[in-house]
């Protein structure tokens, strides 16, 4: 009898969630296309998701079949393994935002506008520019998605999604809940939703969020947009990144620190960190995860050794790293 290699069985949920994903659900799909620093293995099943409704179907489907799952907006702010992502990767990709009518908008001092979580952040902060509104031109030139933004506190030139979030309306094991701006207990790159990824049996999903916008009278928003899209394009480096890889200490620069530390243009692999910014690692081409992790570890014992300084890493490490380098404490 000829062997035929087997295909394990279609979990139960699959055709279901195909239908409400845009290109189906995926087996082994490379996630680097989904990270803005191109690098990661596969996800075990992948479904992208461009339809509020279609989201809320999906989470509660996943919750009645009790099918624990990672969910991803733009992927800018992580750092997935090698050897990929086990199970289910939902990429949220909804990005209605509900403007209010532009009379409406003439007659107020605080407009609300309430956008999807999985909207790229900055293309909401240039549309509210463009319709008159100031309160996120800080925001027109940081990759990602509104969620990822809530989620790590995203900030820039002064501003920061706590100063202008009102409210998210998250779904969590079934239930859909409105949590103010309070309840997300934001701090400097962090709020109570980050690392909640780390369980992907209860992984809260924020589905969208309502922000406090103003007219911008004196056209003001504009000017500091250009301004900030200037500073960007001069001071940080194009090419395949996380953005900043650390947080800076209290008082000091990650960037300064790495520099005095005479790690700019260190390379391990295709990654490297940038002669520009030293907090940003650059992928070449074909860097891996693991040339990445072993940047991050020499940068954490170098900083270490010459300044005391711990550095804590900003970006999330995702997917299974059994089999490649972790992060190491040097002050153990
Ligand atoms: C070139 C470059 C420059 C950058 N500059 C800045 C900067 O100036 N300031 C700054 O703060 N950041 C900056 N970043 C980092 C990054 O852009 C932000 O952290 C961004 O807000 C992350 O959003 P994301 O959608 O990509 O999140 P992802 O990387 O997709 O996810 C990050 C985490 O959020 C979770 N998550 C995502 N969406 C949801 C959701 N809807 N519900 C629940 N959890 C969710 C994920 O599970 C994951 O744990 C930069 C990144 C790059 C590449």
């Amino acid at each position: 009898m000829p062997r035929h290699p087997v295909s394990p069985p279609s979990p139960p949920w699959l055709p279901d969630l195909a239908a409400l994903s845009r290109d189906g659900v995926r087996r082994q799909a490379s996630l680097a296309p989904y990270t803005s620093f191109h690098i990661g293995g596969p996800a075990e099943y992948l479904a992208v998701i461009t339809r509020l409704e279609h989201l809320l179907a999906a989470l509660n489907l996943l919750h009645d079949s009790r099918t624990p799952f990672l969910l991803l907006g733009g992927g800018s702010n992580i750092l997935i393994s090698d050897a990929g992502v086990p199970g289910l990767t939902l990429i949220n990709q909804c990005k209605k935002a509900r403007w209010p009518e532009h009379s409406q908008q003439k007659e107020q001092s605080v407009i609300y506008v309430e956008v999807d979580a999985g909207a790229p952040l900055a293309g909401f902060a240039r549309e509210s520019i463009n319709r008159g509104l100031a309160g996120l031109s800080w925001a027109v030139s940081i990759p990602g998605s509104v969620g990822g933004a809530i989620v790590g506190n995203a900030g820039a030139h002064g501003g920061d999604i706590a100063g202008a979030l009102v409210n998210v309306r998250v779904w969590r094991s079934g239930q859909l809940e409105t949590w103010s701006a309070e309840r997300m207990a934001f701090s400097y790159r962090s709020s109570r939703l980050k690392g909640a990824d780390a369980d992907p049996a209860a992984h809260p999903v924020i589905l969208s969020a309502t922000f406090r916008l103003r007219p911008d009278a004196d056209g003001q928003a504009a000017t500091q947009a250009t301004a900030a899209i200037q500073h960007r394009r001069s001071t940080q480096p194009a090419g395949k990144s996380a953005g900043s890889i650390f947080k800076n200490p209290p008082g000091d620069y990650a960037g300064r620190l790495i520099e005095a530390a005479g790690l700019k243009g260190q390379c391990s692999g295709e990654a490297c960190i940038s002669e520009k910014h030293a907090n940003f690692i650059i992928n070449r081409g074909q860097a891996s995860a693991a040339d990445v992790m072993n940047l991050i570890n020499l940068i954490r014992h170098e900083v270490w050794r010459q300044f005391g300084v711990l550095l804590e890493p900003e970006i999330l490490f995702i997917g299974d790293w059994r089999d490649g380098p972790t992060l190491t404490n040097p002050s153990h």
